[in-house]
């Protein structure tokens, strides 16, 4: 079964992520949407929100599974058995930081798919959602209203 793995923080998922979770689900057989967790990193919502939020939005898609990881991602693609990462492009920014860890992923026997977001969804960033969030402005467009709702319900400083 020809399979791949999507890692990222997905803190929070927004329509960016689920672009690129709609592309690649197309090409593979088996897709894990994997949340990487970073014990010392706070704030943001909770690992268990995270995990639940990106289930109900991938439930269309039944040969897509997410979960949750600590660790080095070739490590956790190796426990899996994918054959490869995907990695969304935003800029020349991320272009630059991805090319060099998609050079470390290969060293681990793992290629590197890179996709692109429709338009309308390449400027979007789970830190600009937090930005707009902060100011106390309208998460329409940016996250879908799943995600707008944990986060307004988030008390500033608390893990949902
Ligand atoms: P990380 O901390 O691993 O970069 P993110 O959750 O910020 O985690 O992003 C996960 C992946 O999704 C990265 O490859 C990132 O470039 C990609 N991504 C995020 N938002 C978008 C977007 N709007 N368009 C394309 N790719 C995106």
């Amino acid at each position: 079964m020809i399979s791949a793995c999507y890692p990222g923080s997905f803190d929070p998922p927004t329509l960016g992520h689920l672009d690129i979770i709609s592309r690649a689900q197309g090409l593979y057989q088996r897709l894990v949407v994997a949340i990487g967790h970073n014990p010392n990193k706070i704030g943001g919502l909770s690992v268990d929100k995270r995990l639940q939020l990106l289930r109900e939005l991938c439930a269309p898609w039944p040969h897509v599974e997410v979960c949750s990881y600590e660790g080095a991602t070739v490590h956790f693609a190796a426990k899996l058995g994918v054959q490869a990462l995907i990695r969304g492009l935003r800029s020349y920014a991320d272009f630059n930081h991805e090319r060099g860890m998609a050079e470390i992923n290969r060293r681990h026997g793992f290629e590197t798919l890179f996709l692109i977001a429709e338009s309308t969804h390449t400027n979007l960033s789970s830190s600009l959602v937090r930005q707009v969030q902060a100011a106390g402005l309208g998460l329409e467009g940016l996250v879908p209203p799943a995600v707008a709702a944990a986060l307004a319900q988030q008390a500033p400083g608390q893990e949902p």
